[in-house]
């Protein structure tokens, strides 16, 4: 999935003895966390996976706009490596929860023409960009990129061959998000020999009442075998993404998906705080409101991840992310390599992004681009033989700027000012003073420290990241009169 979307995801009868509501927990995971300043300081704010946020994107940007861009990359020798985003649309069924970008149909043949046209697009891309870097970097997500037979797999990864240089196995990072529901252990084989090395599964909850209430039933034997094979097969990272605020979900629920995540050993967790929009997901409206734990119990249950995953050695990445020690992840983010972008995070930084399909978004050097929503008007384009971006941005000195301080403040929760200011024509005192006046608060209710020479995030303030960017976020205070759109910050 990518932008705004939440990946694919509880059973109280053993009563548990939760925290205090003011308890301070100190996590191995790295983040610390404070039930009063998360209860007074959490509001709705955008994840930034993108700097400006998506929502900004225009339709004075088109389709020659993006060969501008492309062309730009060319005169500069087109140096960075490339990164591939697949968008595969469709899905089985729906969850309730669902805030992605999909079709929901059992009409298989839909996927058919869909190839055809995704196909082209790819050799259009290609032709963009021949002769300029590797692939480094591919990402597979929806909808179910599973819902494509193997033969469907086979022939698109061998198209995608053609078009591209792509780089070893043990270079690259190629990633597919998996429906555990679409998949057998033969099945997870097959990915791991079309080329893919991570493997990410939604899982969201364990619970089958849970289950139930989001129209998602999912074994847990299938899903445990499913992680079986994935490791049996050789993939380089399994990853698990669990959901917290779910309908019916409870304490003692989540506690024991934690548990089982946790004995199934995956290299990656991803906890994502349930954002309950209906307003702007038709899905989310079959919900029943009465079913919905309250903001407390999200609250406790935000703290009970973790502890959980501290105590079982993950790491805090950051923004809902927990990763082994050892993991690739942790790992950039100790050496300050850690990237963040529409797949969440990465090792993978100075990458240009291709996006390929409906609603993908890409970014290439200075500009982002999303391409239009519906399959009609992704078919009528490329038809006239035009790829079929519907809007972007091109950011200017400020964006980047902003872009590259909001990037570092999320992967690595510090910012050299002196580096900055090495980077960009300011001086950062002068340039932020406004910012800098209102981050004083902050710094008081020890989220943040300002020094001379660097911008940190303290424990305290790591839950509450995003609050520290938007700070920084100039387009914020135009999203606002537009509406809500963002989901809550914890
Ligand atoms: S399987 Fe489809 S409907 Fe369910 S969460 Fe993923 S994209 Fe949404």
């Amino acid at each position: 999935m990518q932008a705004a979307a939440f990946p694919a995801m509880a059973r109280p009868i053993i009563p548990i003895q939760p925290a205090p509501a003011t308890h301070t927990v100190q996590a191995a995971a790295g983040a610390e966390f404070d039930a009063e300043l998360l209860r007074r300081l959490g509001k709705s704010g955008p994840r930034y996976t993108s700097y400006p946020t998506a929502d900004r994107f225009g339709t004075d940007f088109g389709y020659r706009d993006y060969l501008h861009a492309v062309a730009g990359l060319r005169t500069r020798g087109g140096a960075r490596p490339l990164s591939l985003y697949l968008h595969i649309p469709f899905c089985d069924t729906v969850c309730y929860y669902c805030a992605c970008n999909k079709i929901v149909t059992k009409k298989r043949d839909k996927a058919v023409t869909y190839l055809a046209y995704l196909k082209r697009e790819i050799a259009m891309q290609a032709a963009l960009f021949a002769g300029m870097n590797e692939v480094e970097q591919l990402h597979f997500g929806g909808g179910t990129p599973t819902y494509l037979s193997d033969a469907q797999m086979d022939d698109l990864m061998a198209h995608l061959r053609r078009s591209f240089r792509f780089a070893p196995d043990e270079a690259g990072e190629y990633s597919i998000e998996v429906d555990p529901r679409t998949v057998s252990a033969e099945r997870v084989h097959t990915l791991r020999r079309q080329g893919f090395n991570r493997i990410s599964l939604g899982v969201q909850d364990f619970d089958p009442e849970v289950q139930r209430a989001v129209n998602r039933i999912q074994p847990e034997h299938e899903t445990l075998a499913v992680i079986e094979a994935a490791r049996a097969a050789g993939f380089r990272s399994v990853s698990i993404d669990l959901i917290y605020g779910l309908p019916k979900q409870t304490l003692d629920s989540m506690r024991q998906t934690l548990d089982k995540v946790v004995a199934a050993n995956p290299d990656r967790i991803a906890v994502y705080h349930y954002a309950h929009m209906p307003h702007l997901f038709k899905p989310q409206r079959r919900i029943e409101e009465a079913d919905m734990p309250s903001s407390d119990t999200k609250l406790r249950m935000l703290q009970l991840c973790i502890e959980r995953l501290g105590a079982a050695g993950y790491v805090y990445i950051g923004m809902d992310h927990f990763a082994k020690p050892d993991d690739d992840l942790a790992v950039a983010q100790r050496q300050g390599r850690l990237h963040r972008n529409f797949q969440g995070y990465s090792t993978h930084a100075d990458t240009d992004l291709v996006a390929c399909g409906v609603s993908a978004i890409g970014a290439v050097g200075a500009t982002y681009s999303q391409n239009v929503k519906t399959l009609d008007e992704y078919y009528e384009l490329l038809d006239q033989n035009e790829l079929p971006v519907a809007r972007g941005f091109r950011l200017g000195m400020d964006d980047l700027l902003r872009r590259s301080l909001i990037q570092k403040l999320m992967c690595q929760f510090e910012v050299s000012i002196p580096a900055l200011e090495q980077a960009f024509p300011i001086v950062f005192a002068d340039y932020f003073a406004p910012e800098l006046a209102r981050l004083r608060q902050m710094q008081d209710d020890g989220l943040v420290t300002i020094g001379p020479d660097w911008l940190s995030v303290t424990m305290k303030g790591r839950l509450l990241i995003r609050n520290v960017c938007m700070v920084f976020d100039r387009y914020l205070a135009m999203a606002r009169a537009e509406g809500p759109r963002h989901s809550q910050t914890v």
